[in-house]
């Protein structure tokens, strides 16, 4: 009979635990009295004595009080933030040991929950430089007194942990941010105020384009107009000319969500540029864009080879987003056809296309799962199937229509390696095999693991 924690817990002791594993967001994994205990900031292989903050019927959470056995892998955070900032979950580890825990983390899902225990994972492929690599940044703004405050949620709250150098961001964003916060402090204009709904600047969000250096900056606001607005825009501009864009995004609503429908431009166009590859996208402040533009092009890279095409290839590309990977195939595909949900997204897409002077794609709004079935009853087939789906995987309708349709290939993009696993397990018991197995690190220092998968079609001779 399972024991009753109650009874064996206590909050004022002190108990010593080895560390066993880690959670994808970077806790240390124990057992104390065959119970589960989760520890932020404890490493695999360490042996840590923890105070418990919280218990219940299957398992507890500790805090370290300390370390008697230090892990190698163990490396000094960088940011003095780390541990209250909600944002990276994972500096206490060192980069390469990061790389080896996703590479270890897809493997594991793959074996246990996948059934696949004879599949080689290649090592996660990293960034040569994992800082600043974001594109995009969005500050909650709040006020203390008089004082405004710019920065990131504490984790598991809405409480501001101020604006300080953040190594992920872009480099300029938090500079900007200080002469958006010096800007309203000294004019005494009013924050919001979240219990309340009443104050006016909510949010401040930078984005920059990584290969034409354009900088947006977007003032989310409970409101209509920024009082003095030209001012401000004059200390931004002074600062970085390389600004092309400044908006005022209207947000009156009572909601976590931070953009609202209503956009003003008060300097500049209403979009800036980036690349990936060769292929320009024009991003507005509403407009899904990778946050990571140089691993983005790594694994969309990865996508293109594990596709093999020849030129004479239909190909979907499901769950496009706006489009990114069709563009990136389409120039090795006879035809491109896009999937997607969102149909904001899919205006995008098509947008892009013409942006890009491509003319053999084709976006549909609409689910996979319902377009993908209809689609192959119209008799309409593809040789090369791309998946991207989000966290929860693909709907089964949808793996049964790619085992009907039988594709060559599959490559399957997944940001989550259980649902990822779930899925491959379906396709392998259903005429396919994994070929290649590849964990990209798009989110250094977070315990994002994101992978791509090449699977064939079983006994097929077909090499990449
Ligand atoms: N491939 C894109 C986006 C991947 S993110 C890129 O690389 O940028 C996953 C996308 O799946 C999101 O855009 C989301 O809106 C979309 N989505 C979610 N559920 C869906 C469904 N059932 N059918 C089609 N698209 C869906």
């Amino acid at each position: 009979m399972k024991k009753s924690f109650q009874k064996i817990l206590s909050k004022s002791e002190i108990y010593t635990i080895n560390i066993t594993g880690l959670t994808h967001e970077g806790q240390g994994v124990g057992k104390l009295d065959g119970f589960v205990v989760f520890v932020d900031g404890a490493l695999e292989g360490e042996t840590v004595d923890v105070k418990l903050i919280k218990q219940t019927k299957s398992y507890a959470v500790g805090t370290i009080v300390d370390i008697h056995r230090l892990s190698e892998k163990r490396a000094e955070p960088f940011c003095p933030a780390f541990g209250r900032c909600g944002g990276c979950s994972v500096q206490h580890m060192s980069y390469d040991a990061q790389l080896e825990f996703k590479t270890d983390t897809v493997r594991q899902n793959l074996k246990r929950i996948g059934g696949l225990e004879n599949v080689q994972v290649y090592n996660t492929i990293g960034m040569e430089k994992p800082f600043h690599y974001r594109n995009k940044v969005q500050y909650p703004v709040g006020s203390c007194g008089a004082d405004v405050k710019i920065g990131f949620y504490e984790k598991g709250s809405h409480n501001i942990i101020e604006s300080m150098e953040c190594n992920i961001q872009p480099r300029e964003s938090s500079d900007i941010s200080e002469v958006v916060r010096g800007f309203f402090a000294s004019r005494r204009i009013s924050i919001y105020n979240e219990k309340t709904g009443k104050g006016f600047l909510r949010h401040v969000m930078v984005r920059i384009g990584f290969k034409t250096n354009e900088l947006m900056v977007v003032l989310v606001v409970n409101g209509k107009k920024i009082p003095k607005a030209e001012e401000l825009v004059r200390l931004l501009c002074e600062r970085y000319e390389n600004i092309k864009s400044i908006i005022v995004n209207v947000n009156t609503r009572s909601t976590n969500i931070i953009l609202g429908d209503k956009n003003t431009c008060i300097y500049g166009q209403e979009y800036i540029s980036d690349y990936i590859g060769k292929y320009r996208f024009n991003i507005s402040p509403f407009s899904f864009f990778q946050v990571n533009p140089v691993q983005t092009e790594v694994l969309y890279s990865k996508a293109l080879e594990y596709a093999g095409l020849t030129g004479n290839e239909t190909v979907f590309d499901l769950y496009c987003g706006i489009g990114t990977i069709s563009l990136f195939l389409s120039e090795k595909a006879k035809k491109v056809i896009g999937v997607e949900v969102v149909r904001e997204a899919i205006d995008d897409a098509k947008k892009n296309a013409e942006l890009n002077g491509i003319a053999n794609v084709e976006f549909l709004a609409g689910e996979a799962e319902v377009v993908i079935p209809k689609l192959y009853d119209e008799g309409i087939r593809a040789d090369v199937v791309v998946v991207d789906p989000p966290r929860k995987g693909c709907e089964e309708v949808l793996l049964k229509t790619l085992v009907a349709m039988k594709p060559a290939r599959i490559v399957y993009v997944s940001c989550n390696p259980s649902t990822l696993a779930r899925d491959l397990k379906f396709l392998c018991e259903n005429g396919f095999e994994v070929k290649e197995v590849q964990p990209v690190d798009m989110f250094p220092w977070t315990g994002h693991v994101e992978a791509i998968i090449l699977m064939t079609k079983c006994g097929s001779e077909d090499k990449k």
